[in-house]
């Protein structure tokens, strides 16, 4: 059975004081709803942020990890360091890893499968841009990107993937996909996978929308029947506009 989500992806936001300010508005203002609850810090502070909120219903998630489970990768983290501080979810694929750090639909396989090697879930983003939806080409860019990063699996392997739909232009834009546009890619995204693997996996995949979700517009997104819930960005850095997504998630 699919459930709700709302993930908060704090990017390069919050050094270590501010992470932990954050967390202490957050563990007042954000209330137990259907939904259940994520946030992404920096990766400098995800221990401290795993330890502060110990026995919470809010989940700490990593932003991004690498597919290799050790060895000469200067920089990287790996699964198995987000397991030995207590981190079981990660984001991959975000359009800004996508369009900054070149990560194309191949290494994302790759770091799909070693999230899913190591038992860690996925939330896994993808989604068009701007020229794509005005060329006409935005769900062959997401049949594509789906497939490439995710259908090599087998159908169990579904039961760890979340799917974070987010349309590249609506995401820090201020632009937000209107609640149809958002539920139609959504309603595609369930028959294609319900194409290549079945109905039951399809019906059962979590799929979040992204881009722009704000208190004022979440509850008309996340009322559409095939989103459940969202991934968010800026206003998951501000804890009365978190808590007030999350309530909208019911
Ligand atoms: C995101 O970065 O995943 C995102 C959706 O950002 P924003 O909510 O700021 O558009």
């Amino acid at each position: 059975m699919r459930n709700k989500i709302v993930a908060g992806n704090w990017k390069m936001n919050k050094n270590r004081a501010d992470t932990a300010q954050l967390i202490e508005e957050l563990m007042s203002a954000v209330t137990p709803s259907a939904a259940e609850v994520m946030i992404a810090p920096t990766f400098v502070n995800l221990a401290e942020a795993v330890t502060k909120l110990d026995g919470s219903f809010i989940e700490v998630v990593a932003q991004n990890m690498h597919f290799a489970e050790s060895g000469a990768y200067t920089g990287e983290i790996s699964a198995d360091m987000l397991q030995s501080i207590g981190i079981n979810t990660v984001i991959l694929g975000h359009s800004e890893r996508r369009a900054y750090f070149g990560e194309d639909d191949a290494l994302l396989a790759k770091k799909v499968d070693a999230a899913l090697k190591a038992g860690i879930r996925i939330i896994f983003c993808f989604g068009e841009e701007l020229q794509d939806r005005k060329s006409g080409d935005h769900f062959k860019v997401v049949g594509s990107q789906l497939k490439n990063g995710l259908f090599h699996l087998d159908g169990d392997s579904w039961k760890n993937i979340v799917l974070a739909y987010e349309p590249v232009w609506a995401i820090g834009t201020g632009e937000t996909a209107s609640p149809e546009q958002a539920q139609e890619m959504h309603a595609f995204i369930r028959k294609t996978i319900a194409e290549a693997y079945n109905n039951e996996i399809a019906q059962d995949v979590t799929i979040l929308y992204g881009g722009s979700v704000k208190p004022g517009n979440a509850k008309e997104i996340f009322s559409k029947e095939d989103v459940d819930g969202g991934l968010i960005g800026g206003a998951s850095l501000v804890a009365t506009d978190f808590a007030a997504i999350v309530a909208a998630a019911q």
